[in-house]
């Protein structure tokens, strides 16, 4: 990817956000993270430049090699990825901005053990399916709410900030919207125990995400496209 095209792609989702946030209110800001798993340290140095700042990633060793090929540049990177239990370690040692894919208070669990030995905090989202689908992770949407008090009792070393979803993976952009307006409540819910994110919208959504009340976007094949 050239400078000439980070660049268009960039300003393109820019422009849309602008279009779906400013619907909303001129206060509401919508934070982008460029999803980089199918790309190359070079094509985020490339957007880098461009101006894009957040990258993510959804393996640990994928967000190692980067972290390490880019560690010049100031970065902030998240982790968007099921996190297997024997990364864990792994993952808390790259110390990333935010963990937006805690899928269970099993993990939870495991995560703050972790952290408590090593004497770390990190922060993290809470990952609901509110799309009702066995291909995705996350808690179920009637016991979010639960699970998130849940894991702020009894994980002081994880710092939650809210709650990610994936929208529904089907064309009836109702139910994509559903399944966001389903996330939205939750997060409206949290937002008293200090939830400061609600993460969700991707390149084919991100839109009707924003409308639904997203703060949060995860770009991926639409900012890195040639
Ligand atoms: C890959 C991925 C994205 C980005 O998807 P695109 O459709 O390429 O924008 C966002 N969130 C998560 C959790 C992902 O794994």
């Amino acid at each position: 990817m050239n400078k000439q095209t980070a660049t268009k792609n960039l300003d393109e989702i820019i422009t849309k956000v602008e279009g779906a946030r400013l619907k909303i209110s001129e206060h509401h800001i919508v934070k982008i993270i460029g999803i980089s798993k199918y790309s190359t340290a070079e094509d985020i140095n490339t957007l880098y430049e461009a101006g894009q700042r957040a990258f993510g990633e959804n393996k640990v060793q994928d967000l190692k090699e980067k972290m390490q090929e880019l560690e010049e540049l100031p970065i902030e990177w998240h982790f968007v990825g099921t996190l297997q239990k024997n990364k864990i370690n792994n993952l808390i040692d790259l110390n990333p901005t935010l963990i937006q894919s805690l899928d269970s208070l099993p993990l939870a669990i495991e995560l703050n053990q972790k952290l408590e030995s090593k004497n770390k905090k990190l922060s993290a989202l809470l990952q609901i399916n509110s799309a009702y689908e066995d291909t995705k992770s996350g808690v179920m949407p009637e016991v979010a709410v639960e699970i998130y008090k849940q894991i702020i009792e009894l994980c002081p070393n994880i710092i939650l900030k809210g709650v990610m979803s994936i929208g529904a993976h089907v064309s009836d952009e109702k139910v994509i919207k559903e399944s966001f307006k389903t996330t939205k409540k939750i997060y409206d819910e949290v937002v008293p125990l200090g939830a400061k994110y609600c993460s969700m919208g991707m390149s084919g959504d991100f839109e009707l995400a924003i409308a639904s009340g997203s703060n949060m976007i995860r770009v991926g094949s639409t900012l890195f496209k040639d």
